[in-house]
């Protein structure tokens, strides 16, 4: 085993606070905690693992439903961890015994009641072109037994639970086996069209429960997956070549709004990190490290997440953007474990920026759902999957992100020095020293960070966006002074996507996600050219109705974008429903062009639509 450089906290030791915190816990309590999410949210996401219907009517192929329950299960063990709530604990335990019911002889878990389905044939194949369930190659069977997989792991290692591990190690035995009698690799299986990346990304759980029980038949199955992505003959994805061969992603191979599936492709990037972890193959973590800096510089839209609703299509080239929470969650958790194990501060920025703008935006301050989609201007998308009430799959996901934000607070290196690495309002007590951390940032300008021992030795990450920050101390408390930086970001307005502006182009149909009246504003507002945004420190900063704007205040077919001279002036302003809000002046060469009210993103809009005012916004300028 690799050591990583840093140590994270206990998730028990940790609670983050302020302002966001609210809307999380509210979040956390409807979605695991609530007798609610008990009773109907996971009877739901139980039901197709129960009547095993996921290929129900369906001569070849099959549903994703049965990724709901494994999603849900992840986030609801990682928040009993943190919460150590006595009642979600036993929950967690004996939902997952009520799965465990439904577990053939074999060991098979899953929503299908074809449990051999797992790859289209040249037959199978033709009948889906025929008979499309939804213009393309549906099948998630060894995808959702992925997710039960890995969320009873977490379970077993949350409480314990023998049973619960045995269950776990079953089901793998069974998959690995039947994939060895059918004589298939998994790179061929799911969704063809996505290259096996749904299938593939089983990497990561397989390995975590190598660590788990040290079964040498999880990691000899782990061995044989990469060679796939190491191929003579190219066959995509092709990770461990394609990361050097200098080209944006989604130039690897043709059509990328086919096959280049954002989250599951960096589900597997997960997997080999944990591959280099437990083995020490250098040439994993060189390909996942170039391949983040790819998406970074290609797929980064201006909420600050990669991609383009859940495709890497070249999205920075595009002149409007849309974003799926899923991605986010993943894009976060990849950038964090990159920086647990390289210890480059740079990956924090990419957290940090993601976390505050495209998922807080897409958690709805009710705390019921999250967006499917979010958008850059004027609403989100919120979508219903598979004719699901209280299931999608970015909601049941979305838990995981507030955890693995937590977790990050402070890390301690391997010489025992700590690094507060996030500023949230905040307790984290790591190797017996507690950090308090105060200043409502990044609204505030201001934070002290209190350490419980005088001795400890602390560094703060100063983020890679910020001009200027001071630290100073008094005793054991330390105060930082962040220079905000209000400023225009431009956008390259080279290299514009061909099929930006093409209404029969996948970007465009992807960008409404549902069909649309052409009078609907989201039509109405796409936008035809590249525009800048607004930002103060890590916040995006939008045009809203709730900030005060006026409706001809919040869309313009105009931009800023690339004239010289330009700054930003903000002058805060009360207002009773947003996190920030300021009156902004954009300044050229000190002469005012506009002005409007601003707030950041998240507030902007984070409900379902927005009665009675309204909650439309645009962060274009
Ligand atoms: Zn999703």
């Amino acid at each position: 085993m690799i050591l990583d450089k840093y140590r994270e906290c206990n998730l028990k030791d940790v609670r983050l606070e302020g302002i966001p915190s609210v809307k999380m816990n509210r979040f956390l309590t409807h979605r695991v905690l609530s007798e609610f999410a008990k009773t109907e949210i996971f009877a739901e996401a139980r039901t197709p693992i129960e009547l095993r219907n996921d290929d129900e009517g369906m001569p070849a192929g099959g549903m994703w439903r049965g990724e709901f329950w494994g999603k849900l299960m992840l986030s609801a063990a990682r928040v009993a961890d943190y919460t150590q709530d006595p009642e979600l604990l036993d929950f967690i335990q004996k939902e997952s015994h009520r799965l465990m019911a439904f577990q053939d002889p074999d060991g098979y878990l899953g929503s299908y009641t074809d449990k051999e389905r797992v790859a289209f044939n040249e037959v199978t194949g033709k009948m889906m072109d025929e008979n499309p369930s939804f213009g393309w190659h549906c099948l998630w069977n060894i995808w959702n037994r992925k997710y039960i997989m890995w969320a009873m792991l977490m379970v077993a290692k949350v409480t314990h639970d023998q049973e619960i591990l045995d269950s776990v190690k079953r089901q793998m035995d069974q998959l690995i086996d039947m994939m060895h009698r059918q004589n298939i690799p998994l790179y061929i299986t799911g969704n063809d069209q996505i290259m096996g990346v749904a299938s593939m990304s089983l990497l990561k759980p397989l390995l975590m429960l190598y660590e788990e029980t040290g079964v040498q038949k999880y990691l000899d199955y782990a061995s044989e997956m990469i060679p796939d992505w190491d191929r003579e003959d190219g066959k995509g994805p092709n990770f461990l070549r394609n990361a050097f061969n200098g080209k944006e992603l989604w130039q690897w191979y043709p059509n990328a709004s086919f096959w280049a599936k954002s989250y599951e492709m960096m589900s597997c990037l997960d997997g080999l990190l944990e591959y280099y972890r437990v083995t020490g193959e250098k040439r994993c973590l060189d390909a996942v490290a170039a391949i983040h800096e790819n998406l970074a510089q290609s797929e980064m839209n201006p909420m600050w997440d990669v991609g383009f609703v859940d495709k890497f299509i070249g999205a920075a080239h595009y002149p409007n953007a849309a974003t799926e929470l899923c991605d986010t969650i993943h894009w976060i958790r990849l950038s964090y474990d990159l920086f647990l194990i390289t210890g480059d501060n740079k990956y924090l920025d990419y957290m940090e920026l993601a976390y505050f703008n495209a998922f807080m935006a897409g958690v709805y301050r009710d705390g019921s759902w999250t967006a499917f989609s979010i958008r850059a201007a004027t609403r989100h998308e919120p979508n219903f999957q598979c004719n699901c009430a209280y299931n999608h799959c970015c909601v049941n996901n979305a838990p995981r992100t507030y955890m693995d934000m937590a977790a990050a607070t402070v890390s301690s290196d391997q010489q025992g020095t700590f690094q507060v690495n996030f500023y949230q309002d905040a307790t984290a007590t790591l190797d017996g020293v507690k950090f308090v951390i105060r200043g409502n940032y990044p609204v505030g300008d201001t934070v002290t960070v209190t350490v419980s021992s005088p001795d400890a030795k602390v560094r703060f990450r100063k983020p890679g966006w910020c001009p200027k920050m001071d630290v100073s101390q008094d005793g054991n408390v330390y105060t930082l002074q962040f220079d905000m930086a209000s400023r225009i970001v431009h956008r390259s307005t080279e290299n514009i996507a061909a099929d930006a502006n093409d209404p029969n182009g996948w970007p465009y149909k992807r960008y409404q996600c549902v069909p649309m009246a052409p009078h609907d504003s989201v039509i109405l507002n796409y936008r035809k050219t590249m525009a800048a945004t607004m930002m103060r420190g890590p916040l995006v900063l939008a045009r809203a109705c709730r900030a005060g704007a006026k409706p001809d205040q919040l869309y313009s077919p105009d931009t800023v974008n690339g004239k010289p001279g330009l700054s930003l002036k903000l002058t805060p302003r009360p207002n009773e429903v947003c996190w920030g809000c300021w009156d902004a002046e954009i300044l050229q060469n000190g002469k005012l062009l506009e002005a409007f009210p601003v707030c950041d993103f998240q507030s902007a809009a984070d409900s379902m639509f927005g009665a009675p005012k309204g909650n439309t916004f645009s962060i274009w300028v």
